[in-house]
């Protein structure tokens, strides 16, 4: 099987010191410790698709995505996951795969051992494995099977699914009590105790300390941040973040950036997935580019070269300058493949595109490499500045060209051997 490594985090830039969790092996990759946070995705096609499946994952891993999640959720899911992981390792993906269980995990797990040992970790929702005596029973059976193939668990409280029993006792408890709780609260503390709770238990049916992970995913920015605070403080758990059910477009990158980040920059979170609902026929890898992109934005990992450009205004009637920042990031994008094995480093590059001299020159410093283009009314010129300093000032029809030519010269000479 092909080795992945995340690479270790020499950066002291988050703004608290990192949790430290205890490190998890997860098929050719660890999570925790004090390790970068890593990019997680699911799919969204039909498992038992195996096919299709094995296609998108291979298209998620290929982008980035660390580690991609499959649903188990009928028996022909699970009995076509160990091809569906094949296919993946063949094209070259070491990204670790894991299972999706509900209702149904223990039975999937013991019916097609197969797709127990294939998979890489299995997330089991406390809330989705039965009630009562039942509940016992059929984590039990997932715990030992996750025992005797070694495999990781994750713990995936979710406030969609959330323990009912567990939830009804609480609440009752908080009615009997001289000072109740607002629900709210006592519905955070209902997933906490989920959490810690199933881990408990599912040590005691011997998985190892140090093959769980915990989640516990709500969809409001403020619960999220406030349930993992609780998590991070009280456990020592690696920890999975997610807001669940974000929504669409603009309101699910929003939301989930608000709350990832808020958790990520206070050092908390070992994997993050944004769980977007994609467009009719979207592209599934946006979720990953965006959560690199958090990642990058807080300067916890870098994966792309950044291209600082400003939005534009009054002083910017003509489109050229929006035709240079659109063609830089295209250029950058396409070159990256190569780029990434040519030039290590690469990708830590950083690129200004500025509209007029206001904030052009200033912008264009903190670059490696800017260009300040000239707004309405100035003189036709544009200097660029690398590493700082004013290197040369272009002019005429060919500015877009050669400063395409600059940028590639910087990188070859920058990160080149
Ligand atoms: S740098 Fe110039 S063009 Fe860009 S937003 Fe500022 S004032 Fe407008």
């Amino acid at each position: 099987m092909p080795t992945f490594t995340i690479p270790l985090d020499t950066s002291d830039s988050t703004a608290s010191p990192r949790r430290r969790s205890v490190p998890v092996a997860i098929g050719s990759v660890t999570i925790g410790g004090v390790r970068p946070v890593a990019v997680q995705s699911m799919t969204n096609t039909d498992t038992a698709d195996a096919d299709a499946t094995a296609t998108q994952v291979i298209a998620l891993a290929e982008a980035g995505s660390e580690l991609v999640r499959v649903t188990v959720n009928t028996p022909e899911a699970a009995r076509a996951v160990p091809e569906i992981v094949a296919r993946a390792r063949d094209a070259g993906v070491a990204a670790p795969i894991v299972g999706d269980f509900h209702f149904s995990g223990h039975l999937l797990l013991t019916d097609v051992p197969e797709c127990a040992r294939a998979l890489d970790k299995y997330r089991i929702n406390p809330g989705n494995v039965g009630s009562g005596k039942r509940h016992d029973e059929h984590f039990r059976q997932i715990i030992r099977i996750a025992v005797a193939n070694g495999k990781p668990v994750r713990i995936g409280v979710n406030w969609g699914s959330l323990d009912r029993e567990l939830l009804t006792a609480l609440m009752d408890e908080n009615a009997r009590s001289a000072k109740p709780r607002e629900d709210r609260e006592v519905t955070l503390d209902a997933m906490f105790q989920s959490a810690v709770r199933s881990a408990a238990l599912a040590e005691e049916f011997g998985q190892p300390h140090d093959a769980i992970v915990l989640s516990a995913k709500v969809s409001g920015v403020r619960d999220l941040i406030a349930i993992y605070r609780r998590l991070a403080a009280e456990t020592d758990f690696p920890l999975h973040l997610g807001l669940t059910e974000a929504g669409m477009g603009a309101k699910g990158i929003v939301a989930s950036t608000a709350g990832l980040a808020t958790l990520l920059l206070e050092g908390i979170g070992d994997t993050i997935r944004v769980s977007l609902t994609p467009q009719p026929g979207g592209d599934r890898r946006e979720e990953v580019r965006i959560c690199q992109q958090i990642l990058q934005s807080l300067e916890l990992r870098h994966f792309q070269p950044q291209v600082t450009s400003c939005p534009g205004c009054g002083r910017t009637t003509s489109s050229f300058f929006q035709e240079l920042a659109e063609r830089v990031n295209t250029r950058l994008r396409e070159q990256m493949p190569v780029w990434r094995s040519a030039y290590p480093g690469v990708e830590g590059l950083r690129v200004a595109v500025m509209g007029c001299v206001v904030n052009g020159p200033g912008e264009s410093r903190h670059a490696d490499i800017g260009i300040s283009l000239p707004g309405t009314a100035e003189d036709p010129k544009a200097p660029v500045y690398v590493d700082g300093s004013l290197r040369t000032t272009l002019q005429g029809p060919r500015i877009a060209e050669e400063f395409l030519a600059l940028v590639e010269d910087y990188v070859a000479r920058r990160f080149g051997a």
